[in-house]
Formats: C-alpha cells, structure tokens, sequence
C-alpha cells in the first residue's frame, strides 16, 4: 500500500510485525468484517506493532517509539460505555474496528494512528510486542472475572481450567500462574509445542478428555479459548460451587446440540455458578495486558511465535497447520 497521506495529529508508523488470528480468516472466508464505507476492500491486520517514523510534537509521542494500534473506536453516538472510555462494551453495536468493521486495519507497510488509540511499548519487548493485542483480550477477561468473583466475600479462587492451547489459551493461562492460581490447560492435541509450552508456562497440560479433566480440576474458573461448541457444552455449569465460566471464543452458527437445559439450570443455580462473554479490550486492559507482558520470561514469550512469514509471503501466514501457535508477517525493516 502507498504511505497513507499527513493526517492532522496522527502518528505515521512503519509496520514491524502483525499477529494473524482466526478472525482474519473468518475476514478472507467472507463470513465476518466489513470494509471502510464506500471501498470496495478492507485492509487486514488488528495485531499490529509498528515503529512511529513522525509524530505530533505535542502527542506524547517520538520517532522511534515501538507502538501498538488499539483496535477498536467508540462508536459516534456515543452510547454511555463509549462515552466512558469502555468502547469494548459498547451498547449499540455502531463501534468501529480497525482491520475487521469499516476501518482499514495495521497490515501495511504504513499505517497511522491517532495518539489516543496508541499504546507505547518498552523498548525491551521488542518484536514480542505484536502479541500485545491478543493479550489485551485476556486482559480485559481477567479483570472481569475478578471483578465478577466480588460478589462473594469469601471466593478465593484456587484452580482456572482454559479450554484450547493457541496463543489464547496460553496467554490466559500465562496470566492465571502470574496471579498464583493453578493453571490446568485443556487441548486435543497430544504432542507437539502445545503440551511443552503449556509445561513451561507452569501449567498442566490435559488431553484426554474435556468431562476428565473438569472431574479431576474441579475449576473454581473456566475460560473458554475455543469456540468450538462441543467444548463448549461441556463447560457450560461445570465449574466448582460459586465459580466463573468466561467465554472468549466466537463461533461459527448453525451446528445444533441437545443441552438438559433443566440440568444446566440446576447447577447455575444450585451452585451461584455465572457463565459470562467478553470481547475486545479498553486502553486500560491493553496497559494492563503490557505489564504482564513485560513481566513474563521473554523466551517463553517468544515461543508463543511458532511461524514467521515474510511480506511477501503473507497469504501463506493465513494457512492453519496443526502446531501452528501464533502465527505473525514480519515486514522488511530496510525500506
Ligand atoms: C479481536 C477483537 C475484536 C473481535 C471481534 C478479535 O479477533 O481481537 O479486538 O473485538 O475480534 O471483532
């Protein structure tokens, strides 16, 4: 893509790196995403990290800075979660997200960025910085979580089930040993990087079966990092009395099951359980999501990054291959 043109007050940054996700495939599969009002196609790309080659002099911000874009913008009217900040909660549907909903993404070459939806990285995080997006996401999960289990006194979680080992998954779980609970993570694939980095992480790894694992963690909290309904369905009311199942995957329509839903009642019920959804992610959860980056082993971190392709070979970053983590475009740094 051409250099964007000066935009009043913005940040002009050079790509370094983005995360691709599974919702940039659902983008290029055509079920999901819009492009900018009036184009007929969408720049992809909302795990960004990038370098700011100029900047306002009153934005806080100076060239050189390593920078990551915050996805999503209030929505205009704005609705009273927009209007506070909380975009990510936005009430009426109309936000806007950068590489997925009416506003071009991260994926090119140049991109700018409005001050204010602009993170700025330590310098030491380097290239580990481009999975700061995805964090942010669990970043916001947590603090929900957290925030939910205050409605009992006396909860004090012990155990955190996650259910998928991508870059998700282990990001939750990588924040569930840095707040000191036992992290029990639930994935089909029974070799490869997963069960290793799921062990470095400090974690314990299970593969056999979801309903075994539940039985054997009994999960004072759940999170869902699949979107996969049979996992699904069985995580709905099976975490321990008073605990939290939070779900963060999207799926896919269409596919029926048969739930006892008389069942499922009974344990939410009879055991204060709450199931709850979380998306996107405010500024405060990606400064949030940064400190927990910075504070994890960078190593660890960089194994996270299974598969590095070049530019020029983007569209082979949209390919899923088994032990695939996160999968990132690396941009040429000599233009
Ligand atoms: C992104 C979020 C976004 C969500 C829904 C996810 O892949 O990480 O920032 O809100 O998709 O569009």
């Amino acid at each position: 893509m051409p250099k964007p043109p000066p935009s009043q007050g913005a940040l002009l940054v050079r790509a370094i790196a983005l995360g691709v996700c599974a919702t940039d495939r659902e983008i290029v599969s055509g079920e999901y995403g819009t492009a900018p009002p009036g184009e007929a196609r969408l720049i992809l790309g909302h795990e960004s990290l990038g370098e700011i080659e100029s900047a306002p002099s009153d934005s806080g911000f100076s060239q050189g800075d390593l920078v990551v874009g915050i996805v999503r913008r209030p929505d205009p009217v704005p609705c009273a979660a927009c209007a506070a900040g909380e975009w990510d909660m936005c009430q009426n549907g109309r936000y806007l997200e950068r590489g997925i909903k009416g506003l071009n993404g991260f994926g090119a070459e140049w991109f700018t960025l409005e001050p204010k939806f602009a993170i700025k990285l330590e310098r030491a995080l380097g290239h580990l910085g481009v999975l700061l997006e995805p964090a942010s996401i669990l970043a916001k999960a947590w603090e929900q979580i957290e925030r939910i289990g205050e409605r009992s006194h006396a909860w004090r979680p012990q155990t955190v089930l996650i259910a998928g080992a991508g870059p998700i998954g282990l990001l939750a779980a990588m924040m569930g040993t840095q707040a000191g609970l036992q992290v029990h993570v639930f994935d089909h694939h029974q070799s490869g990087a997963k069960p290793s980095l799921v062990d470095a992480l400090g974690a314990t790894y299970h593969h056999r079966s979801l309903a075994e694992a539940i039985r054997d963690v009994a999960p004072d909290i759940i999170i869902e990092c699949t979107g996969v309904p049979s996992v699904i369905a069985g995580m709905l009311g099976a975490a321990a009395p008073d605990g939290i199942v939070c779900l963060t995957g999207v799926s896919g329509c269409g596919r029926m099951f048969d739930v006892d839903l008389g069942r499922f009642n009974r344990s939410l019920v009879l055991s204060n359980q709450v199931i709850f959804g979380t998306v996107n992610a405010n500024r405060h959860h990606y400064e949030r999501a940064a400190e927990a980056l910075c504070r994890a082993d960078r190593k660890l971190l960089d194994r996270l990054i299974t598969r590095r392709v070049p530019l020029e070979r983007w569209s082979e970053s949209l390919e899923h291959r088994p032990d695939d983590v996160k999968v990132i475009i690396e941009f040429p740094q000599n233009s």
